[in-house]
């Protein structure tokens, strides 16, 4: 079993009007096997939360650990980071002009692995992982996030997942954007992932609907920067029926 720990994190990113505290004390423990969705208002700091684990620069780490089987991974370079097994799906992904999708796809899994993959089945795996997705073998030859549809961009994102297939995937909002058609692709995407059945998977979104397609194991509600409440998947169906607001004058008080 692989565990991913994030102990007492606090982040602060650097604004106009000077630092700002952001994340104020995250903890949260996820298992291989275990899908965790964290669920919380508009800039409650969830997407925060994703990138201070990506290790995105621009986010400073004041405090508070995050380990992966007990390797302290806030002292590793991105590729480290992929290479030991997490995996991100960004809110915004980036563009990357001029490289393919084909290209990506192939840098990325040589990147996390160590070795090129084995040309044949290669080319197999990512036709299977885009028809999966409902994606044109055309699809391939585009530029990265260059013109894609919301839809498109999630989609991508899922192929990654399945062709990379990482210890851990920590998808933001990867449900946002999506007509129900494409959620419902994209969310199987995710359970064929976590059906493996030693994979952990944290979901962070705004939405209750995805959670009807993936079923959360632990239900984590997020307010201004840590967690507020917490328990199993009849948590996301109170926030169907009450949403934050009980939580949110909660943690004002
Ligand atoms: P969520 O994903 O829950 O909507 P975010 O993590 O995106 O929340 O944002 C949390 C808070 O931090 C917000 O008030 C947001 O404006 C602020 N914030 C996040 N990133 C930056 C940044 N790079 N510069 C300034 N403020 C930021
Ligand atoms: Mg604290
Ligand atoms: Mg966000």
């Amino acid at each position: 079993m692989s565990t991913l720990a994030i102990k007492n994190l606090h982040t602060v990113v650097n604004t106009e009007s000077g630092p700002k505290e952001i994340l104020k004390g995250v903890d949260l423990t996820v298992n291989s096997g275990e899908k965790h969705a964290i669920m919380g208002p508009n800039g409650s700091g969830k997407s925060t939360l994703a990138y201070a684990i990506a290790g995105h620069p621009k986010y400073e780490i004041t405090d508070g650990s995050v380990t992966l089987d007990g390797e302290d991974i806030l002292s590793m370079s991105v590729d480290e980071r992929a290479r030991a097994g997490l995996f991100l799906a960004m809110q915004y992904p980036v563009e990357v002009p001029g490289i393919s999708v084909a290209n990506f796809l192939r840098t990325a899994k040589t990147a996390v692995s160590g070795e090129a993959p084995k040309v044949r089945t290669w080319v197999k795996d990512v036709n299977e992982a885009m028809a999966q997705m409902n994606l044109d073998a055309s699809f391939a030859q585009r530029s990265v996030n260059d013109g894609f549809s919301g839809g498109e961009k999630k989609r991508h994102e899922i192929v990654q997942l399945g062709l990379l297939n990482p210890k851990f995937a920590i998808l933001d909002e990867t449900d946002s954007g999506l007509d129900i058609d494409a959620l419902r692709i994209v969310s199987e995407g995710v359970n064929r992932y976590t059906d493996q059945g030693d994979r952990g998977l944290l979901l962070i979104t705004h939405y209750t609907r995805i959670l009807r397609y993936i079923k959360p194991d632990f239900v984590h509600v997020f307010v201004d920067g840590k967690i507020a409440e917490e328990g199993g998947p009849e948590l996301a169906e109170r926030l169907e029926d009450e949403g934050y607001d009980r939580f949110v004058k909660a943690a004002a008080n």
